[in-house]
């Protein structure tokens, strides 16, 4: 059974570190929409040009051309084993659509990271994550190579602050994560394969309950 799998929670709630350890773990790609249209902006190319106003005012990219993404990047061999996305749906109308999209694969496993919103507000401002590889700080071990001149443990590439880790674009990427995307998690929670972590913890932690809940639900669908 592939493992198709989707990581829900805030902005800040450690779905990109939690997805990347996992996605290892297990051999199968970690999708997320966030990176790739980073990778997008940095590349120049339409799509990019166009979402780096959105992502700096903290706003959400149209559903249709995020949903466009998505499929593409599903449609790819090494998915078909199965992916986890972080990220990716922000909104009803692109869960609907990736519903649509999993037509014929194996049944989703949604997993909410929930963390209290002060300690967003915290971890994000003060999160850092590298230019070249993206790979967060905390995720990548970082090498430290004196004050101001951070590297990735990962890649050896100069550690920096988002663009939209900004406090201001951090209020905004709160509001409408209210708005637009915790419904979500109403949207999935009637289904036997939806659960809810608790993201107040250590990494470690977090990794842990991840995996014992995610075992516990393939397991029961296999
Ligand atoms: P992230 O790295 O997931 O925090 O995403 C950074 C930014 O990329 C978001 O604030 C949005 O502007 C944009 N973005 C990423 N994923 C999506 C999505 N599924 N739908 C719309 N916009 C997205």
């Amino acid at each position: 059974m592939a493992l198709n799998l989707i990581m829900l929670g805030p902005p800040g709630a450690g779905k990109g570190t939690q997805a990347e350890r996992f996605a290892r773990s297990r051999a199968i790609p970690k999708i997320s929409t966030g990176d790739m249209l980073r990778e997008a902006v940095k590349a120049g190319t339409e799509i990019g040009l166009r979402a780096k106003a959105i992502m700096d005012r903290g706003e959400l990219v149209g559903d249709d051309v995020i949903t466009g993404i998505v499929k593409e990047r599903l449609d790819q061999p090494d998915a078909r084993r199965g992916f986890i996305l972080d990220g990716f749906p922000r909104t009803v109308a692109q869960a609907m659509a990736l519903d649509t999209l999993m037509n014929g694969r194996d049944p989703l496993i949604v997993v909410d990271i929930a963390v209290p919103e002060a300690e967003l507000v915290r971890r994000l401002s003060s999160r850092r994550v590298c230019r070249d590889c993206g790979t967060n700080a905390d995720a990548g071990a970082t090498a430290a190579a004196g004050a101001g001149d951070e590297r990735c443990g990962k890649c050896g590439g100069r550690l920096e602050q988002r663009s939209d880790d900004t406090e201001a674009v951090v209020l905004e990427r709160l509001k409408v994560y209210r708005r637009d995307t915790q419904p979500l998690v109403d949207y999935y929670r009637p289904r036997p394969t939806f659960r809810s972590v608790n993201g107040a913890q250590s990494a470690d932690g977090v990794a842990a309950d991840l995996a014992a809940e995610i075992e516990a639900v393939s397991g029961a669908g296999r």
